[in-house]
């Protein structure tokens, strides 16, 4: 059997434009959703990420205001800032791109951030919200996982799924979104015993390591669908001297023969982490005004 590659570039254009038009029907009630970014210092991949984030926020109707300070920025300064986003009522959405600099405890910036704007979903209040089913603002990269999930299996209720990795950001929110669908979660990570074992047991598998192909073709339970999460930049010596590829934590080549569907590196996961972006700026957006929520 030869796996359904999951198109994630796809399926995060078809949320875009959902998002698009949720957003063209409150431009009609007189609400514009804003995003602000903050980018702390020169990090080029963050650099990257929130030029598309800007372009993509402007490209689905929405108001963007970046905020770019530089690497030496004191704690206190990059806190004042996010107060004044608290207090700006242009801002539905503010997103603080990490990593930040060592002067800086990410925590304290994290936990400034107004809950009804944090559209990253990381504020505690937000994964306590997650954690007891009240309605919040999730993390955008694990809810993607959840949409890719469902856009294969839409009734995931009762499935095994296996979430490799912890992170605040992606494993721990990705195993509690799959317990709200009502799925049996197993979370492993560094000190997993037998992960092969745990991996096996999986109908849906979720990986979230940061370990380039780490997880082989014969650690998949036929028919599973793989969400890959990981992005690991490995060299490519066939493309050129210096030259480098990305792949995730899935041997996505051995994983295609065993799994029914599975996302691919690039183009899987990461297309979804700003699709979610806009959505859930939407969704403060419309929480903020008391208005109901899309949809999306
Ligand atoms: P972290 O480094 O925060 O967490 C990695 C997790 O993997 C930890 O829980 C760690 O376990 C676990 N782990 C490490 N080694 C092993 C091992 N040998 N066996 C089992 N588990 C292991 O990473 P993130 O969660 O932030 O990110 C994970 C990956 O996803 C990275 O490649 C990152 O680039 C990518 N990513 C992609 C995004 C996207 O948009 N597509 C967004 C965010 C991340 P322990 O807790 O025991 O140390």
């Amino acid at each position: 059997m030869s796996a359904r590659v999951i198109d994630g570039a796809a399926i995060a254009a078809d949320l875009r434009a959902r998002v698009a038009a949720a957003v063209a029907d409150l431009s009609g009630q007189d609400v514009t959703p804003g995003l602000a970014v903050v980018l702390v210092g020169e990090n080029p991949a963050s650099q990257v990420y929130v030029r598309n984030k800007a372009r993509q926020t402007v490209e689905a109707g929405m108001r963007s205001f970046d905020h770019t300070l530089s690497a030496d920025v004191s704690e206190g300064a990059l806190l004042d800032l996010i107060a004044r986003l608290n207090a700006d009522p242009a801002v539905d959405g503010i997103l603080v791109q990490l990593p930040l600099p060592p002067q800086i405890d990410t925590q304290k910036v994290i936990e400034a951030i107004d809950p009804e704007k944090d559209v990253d979903g990381f504020h505690p209040v937000n994964a306590g919200r997650l954690m007891t089913g009240v309605p919040g603002l999730a993390p955008c990269t694990p809810l993607g996982c959840l949409m890719l999930i469902r856009s294969v299996r839409p009734d995931i209720a009762g499935l095994d799924a296996v979430v490799v990795g912890r992170s605040n950001i992606v494993g721990k929110p990705m195993a509690q979104l799959l317990i709200a669908e009502s799925c049996t979660v197993t979370v492993a990570h560094s000190r997993t015993r037998d992960l092969p074992d745990v991996c096996r047991r999986a109908d849906i598998l979720v990986a979230a390591v940061g370990r380039p192909d780490m997880i082989r073709g014969d650690w998949i339970k036929p028919g599973a669908v793989v969400i890959d999460v990981g992005i690991n930049r490995v060299p490519h010596p066939a493309a050129g001297e210096g030259k480098t590829r990305l792949v995730g934590d899935v041997a996505f080549a051995e994983a295609k023969e065993t799994a029914s569907a599975i996302t691919p590196v690039p183009g899987g996961v990461g297309p979804m982490t700003i699709a979610c972006l806009l959505r859930n700026t939407v969704e403060a957006a419309c929480r903020r005004r008391g208005r109901p929520v899309p949809p999306l």
